[in-house]
């Protein structure tokens, strides 16, 4: 049931990542600027995520010795050095998250390329390595986001939803692998409850939880060729409950010898192989999908 199933190594049915976006409290701030300074439990609650939850995930990750990807704004890894220096440490990837959690199709043309670049001296200076991987903050690409990594040597973006095998995204300036997400794999609907980031989602425990993301996992196990991607936060999911039944899930995905764990470059740069050796024809986007309006003069904003 999967278009173009992509041979992974070993044979395995689905190429695993736990991707966690480390926020921190960059998302208080954006979201409220100077009014952030007087949100107190917000701030806390986001804290814990650096504070909390990252050494305890790393401590897993260490434990079950996997490597994982994390994509961090620029502005959480001036404000958390000691984190992100443990992660890089550990040897997890860090991929870029914007610089204080801006949405790109936000911001001008300009100002994209000017925080994107800022950010990635920050990244470099703290890991240093340039970033391999993008993941918009909120899923919010700009039409010119690819365009932009392409020109910045990325080698994958993971922002996008339109699949559930990698695919290419090829711009004027070159290609891309994208590594596609879903919501069905994000923590924020089962898990995020806070009126100052304007999500007010009932919580679910955490069994509940992973029955979602586990129907996507055994889904691609039954159709092997695909890829699941947590899309995690360190605060959300890091908590001790849920943490203790993500390192359940991790046992269970294990013990079906159905897995590639791997981090995100990883997986990207399989992809990259395997095209390269002429073993997979991967699925090309041309981009950008649309340069101008589609609705007619007389339709427009009667949605
Ligand atoms: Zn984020």
């Amino acid at each position: 049931m999967l278009q173009r199933p992509v041979p992974w190594p070993n044979d395995a049915k689905v190429a695993c990542a736990i991707t966690l976006d480390m926020d921190a409290d960059s998302l208080v701030h954006i979201h409220h600027g100077e009014n952030a300074l007087t949100k107190l439990c917000t701030t806390s609650m986001l804290q814990y995520g650096p504070k909390v939850a990252i050494p305890r995930i790393l401590d897993t990750f260490e434990r079950y010795g996997m490597k994982q990807s994390f994509f961090i704004p620029a502005w959480c890894i001036q404000n958390y050095p000691h984190t992100v220096e443990a992660i890089v440490k550990a040897g997890h990837e860090i991929g870029f998250h914007g610089y204080i959690h801006e949405a790109p199709n936000q911001l001008s043309a300009d100002q994209e390329q000017h925080w994107m670049g800022r950010s990635i001296e920050i990244i470099e200076k703290h890991t240093g390595q340039r970033p391999r991987g993008n993941r918009a903050p909120l899923y919010h690409m700009s039409d010119q986001t690819p365009d932009l990594l392409v020109k910045e040597g990325f080698v994958y973006d993971s922002s996008l939803m339109g699949d559930e095998v990698p695919y290419i995204l090829k711009t004027t300036a070159g290609e891309l692998v994208e590594l596609p997400v879903s919501w069905a794999t994000d923590d924020w609907p089962p898990y995020v409850h806070c009126a100052d980031l304007d999500y007010q989602f009932q919580i679910m425990p955490p069994e509940r939880a992973m029955e979602i993301f586990m129907a996507e996992f055994e889904a691609l196990r039954a159709h092997p060729g695909g890829l699941w991607i947590g899309v995690w936060h360190p605060f959300v999911s890091g908590r001790l409950s849920r943490w203790m039944r993500v390192e359940k899930m991790i046992d269970y995905m294990a013990q079906t010898g159905d897995v590639w764990f791997a981090t995100m470059e990883e997986i990207a740069r399989h992809v990259q192989s395997v095209r390269a050796d002429g073993s997979y024809d991967a699925r090309v986007d041309t981009l950008p999908y649309y340069s101008e309006n589609q609705v007619p003069t007389e339709l427009q904003g009667k949605a």
